[in-house]
């Protein structure tokens, strides 16, 4: 009997980190470009979600509004509440039925959105970036969209920055990109700088909504994770270190548009806000974390075809470099580039099928 769930691939032990770079057990170093998916934003969580969609529900449902909406291709997690708003089948299927009156809209779409939010809706779900669904950087009118939306009729406006928070896209907020305010916020990831810490921020006008006992949780308020979170709000709000972030989002950006110059067969588009990027491949993107790996870094996939980089926003030039190098050496392996064509059996003197 195995005494760990298998829901983890667990092949590969960390043992110290210091800056970018990591050991494992064997002592061999990797440049870390995936940031424990993001958590690990100053160089080396969470309830938040769970919160943010039982609050949206106990400000919206004495005025009957019950419904929440999301949208295609969107993460928030994988507690059943947060699963419920979550699109990909594939996280869903196994724990259905999951919470009702969730809709799902497509993305980027202000007629679908305008046809859907109305006097049913309690809260509108948006990742400003989308992260597990390709990097997808929401347009900036198309969350002012959403956000006129959520005020004309009175839905709330939830933004999960759950990934894209706190300094990753070059602003201390996402949502700043678009020049609006969300009526809720939920952050996790970076905020306990590795330890385990959900926040959701609610405006203030909305807290008196909530009342003692709606919400609780046994290792809610811990005190060491709120202490590492000081340190690590203490660095995210220093303007400087947040325009440095913007900066190095730039030279990784240029870098990587002349890679996919060079490797127009493996590399389809490349998109992204500040240090928070996506390649999507023609091919599998699994082939090139492999290959990275294998040059001693460390980077993430979001879908079959997205590779996705989240270094640690302590990050420096060189080492985007060094990660642009590498990359180079990865591409020129063929690797992400589409499946070789196949020949037709007909044989008709080089055609493919
Ligand atoms: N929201 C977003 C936007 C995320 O990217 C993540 C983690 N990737 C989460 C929420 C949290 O997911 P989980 O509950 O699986 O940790």
């Amino acid at each position: 009997m195995s005494a760990l769930l298998p829901v983890y691939e667990r092949d590969l032990v960390i043992v110290s980190g210091k800056g970018s770079r990591l050991t494992d057990a064997q002592g061999r170093t990797y440049l870390d470009f995936a940031a424990g998916i993001g958590v690990n934003g100053l160089g080396y969580g969470d309830r938040k979600l769970l919160a943010a969609i039982k609050f949206a529900r106990r400000i919206g449902s004495p005025a009957g509004r019950t419904e929440l909406v999301a949208f295609e291709r969107a993460f928030h997690g994988r507690t059943m509440g947060a699963l419920s708003i979550t699109w990909n089948e594939r996280y869903r299927a196994p724990f259905e039925p999951l919470i009702p009156g969730v809709v799902f809209l497509p993305w980027d779409d202000l007629a679908a959105a305008r046809s859907a939010i109305g006097a049913r809706t309690a809260g509108v779900f948006v990742e400003p970036v989308q992260g597990e669904g390709g990097v997808r950087p929401a347009p900036p009118e198309f969350l002012r969209g959403l956000f006129d939306l959520c005020r004309e009729s009175g839905a709330l406006l939830v933004l999960d920055e759950v990934q894209c928070g706190l300094g990753r896209t070059g602003k201390l907020f996402a949502y700043e990109h678009a020049g609006i305010r969300p009526d809720m916020l939920a952050l996790a990831k970076p905020l306990g700088g590795g330890l385990p810490l959900g926040a959701v921020l609610v405006r203030e006008e909305l807290a008196g909504a909530l009342q003692v006992g709606d919400h609780g949780s046994t290792f809610g308020g811990n005190p060491v994770a709120a202490a590492a979170s000081l340190v690590v709000l203490d660095q995210f709000g220093n303007e400087e270190f947040v325009k440095k972030v913007a900066r190095k989002g730039t030279a990784l950006m240029k870098g990587l548009r002349a890679a996919a110059r060079r490797y127009p067969r493996s590399i389809k588009v490349v998109r992204g806000l500040g240090l928070m990027i996506g390649v999507e491949m023609h091919g599998p993107a699994a082939d090139v974390v492999r290959g990275l790996r294998a040059e001693g870094i460390l980077a993430t996939r979001a879908g079959d075809a997205v590779l996705r980089l989240l270094p640690p926003l302590t990050v420096k030039g060189k080492e985007i470099r060094e990660f642009l190098d590498a990359l180079d050496r990865v591409l020129a392996t063929g690797a992400g580039s589409a499946p070789a064509p196949q020949v037709s059996s007909e044989g008709t003197g080089g055609a493919v099928a």
